[in-house]
Parts: C-alpha cells; structure tokens; sequence
C-alpha cells in the first residue's frame, strides 16, 4: 500500500476540476484496505471513497484520504438454466465490462452502455437508461465496512435500491438504521443476466432506431450500438468536454397526472 501525497484529481473527475487529494491510496484489492487498518496513522482517518469520478462535484482539495478503487477481475461465476452471474471487480470501467459481458455472450446490460464511471459506482444510485436499472440485473455486492474492517456482501433487498436511490446513499441515524453512505467500500459486484435473453427496446429512441434500421429483431450487440450511438449524439464526450450527464431526476407522477 503506497501513501501519495498532493495528488492531483483533475484527470479522475469527469468534469475536469482542478483540485487535489492531500493524500491518495489505490485500492487493487482487499489487502490494500487491510493494511490501511492495520497502520495507526489511517485506521481511523476521515475516507472518501472515488470510483470513476462521473458522479461528484469537486468543491476543493479534498483532506480525507481519498480510496481510489482499482479492483480489477470479469468471469462468469454461475451459468444456470435461467441465468448467468457474472462478477466484476468494482474497479472495472462500466462500460468496458458491460461491453465484455455482450461480446463473450452474457447479455442483458447493453441498455446500460456508455454511462461512465466503474462497476462500484453502479450500485451507488442504482444507475439506469433506456429501460433498465441495475436493480434489474443485480445479484449481489460485496463490501468492506470502513469504520470496522469487516467484510459484508448485500443482496438487492439490502442494497435498499430505489430511483437513483440506494443504501449507500443515506446517512445511518441510528442503531437500528441500515444507512451506508461514506461508510462502505464496494469491492465486487455480480450481476444476474437472465436467460434467454430477451432485448428490452421499447424506449422511444430504441423504437425510432429499430423503424430507421428496418430491423425489428434486434440482438444484443445491435441494441449496445444503437445505445452507444444515442448517448453520443445526445451529450458531449466527458473526455473532451467536462460533465456529469444530467443534473435532474424524471419527476414521480400519479398515473392521473400522467394522463392530464
Ligand atoms: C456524461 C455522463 C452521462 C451519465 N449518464 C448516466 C445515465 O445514463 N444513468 C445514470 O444512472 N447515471 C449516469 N451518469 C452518472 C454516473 O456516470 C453514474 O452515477 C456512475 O455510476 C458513477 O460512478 P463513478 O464510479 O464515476 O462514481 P464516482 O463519481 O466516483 O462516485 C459517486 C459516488 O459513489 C461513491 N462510490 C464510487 N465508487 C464506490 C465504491 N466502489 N464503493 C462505495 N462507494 C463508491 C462515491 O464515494 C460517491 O459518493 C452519467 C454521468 C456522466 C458524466
């Protein structure tokens, strides 16, 4: 485990503001974590845990101890009649892994490509687009507990997912409070690809590409291309342009209001 000082974040926020962490550790695995609790000088220290930096605002250097989570590791752990689990390490870039899964035959996450960020940012506001969410394809996570060390592993029921919403993104307020957030490391995450596959399309863009193709039936691949070509028409490269996709949440409304 290396210590780096005055490291700077501006390459690790997708909006590209300039600011630095006082101190930076990379976490590659679950021993990094161990040997940071095993060290006086950082077993209690404040931590603030940094995935692809496609969902924060920087406001200033950054004192706690930033965690950047580089856990690597794709491989199918179960094959089923009715599924296959897929596992992927939190450090993975989303959409290389979900573009992994489509090209070795695990679909079922292709309405996902191109969102930003990594595999352990996803569960964090439950990440969705054009007619999936996670919730929909999520198995299982694990995690570590910063404040204790332990290692712990949520189903979705725990994950607590709601509309950009989960566990990780509430305060615990009191014993019997379940909240997580700035509380817990995702190290892995597995996802449940059911089988067969069946593409969801029904979202308007989705529709509009299968009238211009002329193909009614698309596959897997064909649906993470058309995604891919909808985001990149829509928003500017975060690479070349800094952003974070869109500020605001779809309102809830009642279906009365709906039809109004
Ligand atoms: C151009 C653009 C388009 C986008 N489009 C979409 C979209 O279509 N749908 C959508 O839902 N979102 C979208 N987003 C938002 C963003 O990409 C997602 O929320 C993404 O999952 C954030 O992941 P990250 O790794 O970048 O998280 P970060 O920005 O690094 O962190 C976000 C929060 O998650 C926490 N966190 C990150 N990793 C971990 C971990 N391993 N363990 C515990 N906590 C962690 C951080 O502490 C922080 O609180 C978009 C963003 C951009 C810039």
């Amino acid at each position: 485990m290396i210590v780096e000082n005055n490291v700077p974040l501006q390459p690790y926020n997708s909006f590209g503001i300039v600011a630095r962490a006082q101190q930076l550790v990379r976490i590659s695995d679950e021993s990094d974590l161990a040997a940071l609790r095993a060290d006086p000088q950082w077993r209690d220290a404040p931590k603030f845990v940094l995935g692809g930096g496609s969902n924060i605002v920087l406001t200033g250097d950054v004192k706690p101890l930033v965690l950047k989570v580089e856990i690597k590791g794709l491989r199918l752990v179960e094959e089923t009649p009715r599924a296959w689990i897929v596992e992927a390490g939190a450090g993975e870039l989303w959409h290389e892994a979900v573009e992994w899964m489509v090209r070795n035959g695990y679909p079922g996450l292709e309405n996902l490509a191109l969102i930003p960020g990594t595999v352990g940012g996803s569960p964090v506001q439950n990440i969705g687009a054009y007619g999936v969410e996670l919730q929909d394809r999520f198995e299982s996570l694990d995690a570590i507990d910063l404040e204790t060390g332990r290692a712990f592993t949520l189903d979705a029921a725990q994950c607590a997912f709601g509309y950009r919403d989960s566990v990780f993104k509430h305060v615990r307020s009191g014993p019997n409070d379940f909240g997580l957030a700035g509380r817990a490391l995702i190290t892995r995450v597995r996802f449940r690809l059911p089988r067969p596959w069946k593409a969801v399309a029904g979202y308007l863009d989705l529709e509009r590409k299968m009238a211009e193709t002329g193909n009614f039936t698309p596959s897997a691949q064909d649906i993470f291309d058309w995604v891919c070509a909808i985001r990149r028409a829509k928003l500017p490269d975060w690479r070349v342009l800094g952003n974070a996709g869109s500020f605001f949440k779809n309102p809830t409304v009642t279906p009365e209001q709906c039809a109004d």
